[in-house]
């Protein structure tokens, strides 16, 4: 099996434990409306998806 050459010292440990998560990942501005939303997943907001509308939503614009 793949194996790690040497152990990881406890600072890297350390650093790589409180880098986790500072950006959530997927996480994208969705370009329609600009609100967060989860890359590659129908936008929530506006119900677009690769610039086409998917789901039916009421948008006030
Ligand atoms: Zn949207």
């Amino acid at each position: 099996m793949a194996h790690p050459k040497r152990k990881w010292s406890k600072a890297r440990t350390a650093r790589h434990r409180s880098a986790w998560k500072l950006n959530m990942p997927g996480l994208v501005e969705c370009p329609q409306c600009h609100a967060k939303m989860l890359r590659r997943t129908v936008c929530k907001n506006c119900g677009y998806l690769d610039g086409r509308q998917v789901i039916k939503v009421d948008e006030e614009i």
